[in-house]
């Protein structure tokens, strides 16, 4: 129940009825019986300034989940963003200082890091490919060159994009290979799908069956695409003999993250 002694956090995006994230924080608000609840804001874009003004007043609000359309154009209007959001240009979560100030982060690549832990997987020294260089690969991306990846190969359908995010990352991490052609999948201890090929019921893979057979045994394989589960590419992985990650660990794994950003769950729920 929502009480005068409620504090609250937003998510603001436009259409907002198809988020899960209210549920997911509700519940987990419920079940702890923290006073703290979600609220979900449609909120059109000339009002965006009016309503940064108004986060900035509001002293029972501790942040707000940032999700399409506004992840990169908030990123240009907050009083501070992380390295990474500066970098990316995007931001998926604001926290609100005690002085009003808003600080913007984006944490897609940590919930992915977050769920892949739970499989033993440990960025450090690994090489990972990520197909997809939108959103949320290059969070995804970074997030790996964070955690000490070696090697990173990226594959996008657009190569301009693909070359830009390689750029940005080479900048950002001299020591890491990154880029470069592949022939096999042999080599890789992490692939990764983040475009949206999958999604539905296509039946897609977003590489070549060929190239999906050469993935070692010891490969982590992971979807980020929520529905079906199991996608596709996870099924052909499975029966490759991989462990697999799903859309749905990553994004239960980020309400940590995105929690822990604003202040109102510890990293791990
Ligand atoms: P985006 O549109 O920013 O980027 C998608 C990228 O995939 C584009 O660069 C596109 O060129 C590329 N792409 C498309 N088809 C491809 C193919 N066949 N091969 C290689 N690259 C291809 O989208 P986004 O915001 O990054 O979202 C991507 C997916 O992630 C969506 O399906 C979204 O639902 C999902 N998602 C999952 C979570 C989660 O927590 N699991 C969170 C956010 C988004």
């Amino acid at each position: 129940m929502i009480r005068g002694s409620t504090e609250l956090v937003g998510i603001v995006g436009s259409p907002i009825a198809q988020v899960k994230s209210p549920e997911n924080f509700n519940a987990w608000f419920a079940e702890q019986g923290r006073d703290v609840a979600m609220i979900a804001i449609d909120m059109q874009e000339p009002a965006l300034d009016g309503f940064l003004a108004a986060l900035r007043g509001w002293k029972n609000l501790r942040g707000c989940v940032v999700t399409v359309p506004y992840k990169q154009v908030l990123s240009t209007r907050l009083d501070a963003v992380s390295e990474r959001s500066a970098a990316l240009r995007s931001v998926n979560v604001i926290r609100r200082e005690a002085d009003g100030r808003l600080v913007g982060d984006i944490v897609d690549g940590e919930g992915f890091l977050n769920a892949a832990r739970k499989h033993r997987f440990d960025p450090s020294g690994k090489r990972a490919l990520v197909v997809g260089s939108g959103g949320v690969g290059s969070a995804i991306a970074y997030s790996l060159c964070q955690g000490g990846v070696t090697r990173l190969a990226i594959a996008d359908l657009s190569a301009e994009r693909v070359e830009s995010l390689c750029a940005l990352l080479r900048q950002a991490f001299p020591a890491i290979d990154i880029g470069g052609g592949y022939a096999s999948l042999a080599d890789f201890d992490l692939v990764v799908n983040a475009s949206p090929v999958g999604m539905g019921d296509t039946g897609e893979l977003p590489l070549p069956q060929s190239l999906l057979e050469t993935l070692s045994k010891h490969c982590l394989v992971a979807d980020v695409v929520t529905s079906p589960e199991i996608t596709p590419l996870l099924a052909f992985a499975r029966r490759m003999g991989c462990t697999v990650q799903t859309g749905p660990e990553m994004a239960f794994a980020q309400v940590g993250n995105l929690g822990h950003f604003m202040g109102v769950t510890p990293l791990e729920i």
